[in-house]
């Protein structure tokens, strides 16, 4: 089943595109399954999580973090993610740089943007960000090279389509401005319910989890 879904989306899903399939919550063998049916980027939410999968399965699959990044957990995840997608501080980049440069690692990071502008979510809000580039260009072990949005809590993917398409615009602009030691070569926007919108407005990357494994059951 889980096998079946991964080929159908791979077959589906321009190559252009990364599929990050969205692992919290799930066993072991369920993302082992998605992995051998061709799976090449897992992301996970909670770091206790991570840690314990990122045991089992090792290095085989590229470990991103989708989930928020507590500074207090930035030395568990310098070790075992190859991308943060959720920079969404100062303060939380630079604790994150100076444990990634305790391990010699240089950590690729996307900015979350907080493109619906609701108070209680994360992710820069859109019109800060700019004037945040040039210290996070200085942080030497982390190195900027996209953005990543979530929008507003919603099962219908058009609903999103205008924070997608503002994310996108943020990323052209930023990437126009061309600042030295930021780049802007991942956008990643989508979920189940929004990928096919996500992807018409620019996104490289999705985040998929329901679809390939089915509903949630939170314990
Ligand atoms: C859970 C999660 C996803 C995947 O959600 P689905 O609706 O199950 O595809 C994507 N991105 C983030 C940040 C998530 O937490």
């Amino acid at each position: 089943m889980i096998g079946e879904k991964v080929k159908e989306l791979l077959g589906e899903v321009p190559e252009s595109v990364t599929i990050v399939a969205a692992i919290k919550t799930r066993t072991v063998d369920e993302v082992n399954e998605c992995i051998e049916a061709g799976i090449k980027n897992v992301g996970e939410n909670y770091m206790q999580e991570a840690v314990l999968k990122n045991l089992a399965i090792g290095s085989k699959v590229k470990w991103h973090l989708i989930g928020p990044l507590q500074t207090h957990k930035a030395k568990a995840a310098a070790k075992i993610f190859d991308m943060i997608e959720t920079i969404d501080c100062f303060h939380t980049a630079e604790v994150l740089n100076k444990h990634c440069r305790n391990i010699g690692k240089v950590m690729p990071v996307l900015l979350e943007i907080n493109s619906a502008r609701e108070e209680q979510k994360s992710g820069y809000m859109p019109e800060i960000l700019p004037d945040e580039l040039e210290k996070l260009a200085g942080l030497e072990n982390i190195r900027v090279q996209g953005l990543m949005t979530m929008g507003p809590q919603t099962e219908d993917g058009e609903v999103l389509r205008p924070y997608f398409r503002n994310t996108k615009k943020l990323f052209d602009e930023i990437k126009k401005a061309s600042i030295s030691g930021i780049e802007m070569k991942y956008l990643s926007m989508g979920m189940t319910a929004s990928y096919h919108e996500a992807i018409e407005e620019g996104a490289n990357i999705v985040r998929i989890g329901s679809l390939i494994f089915g509903p949630r059951n939170y314990h």
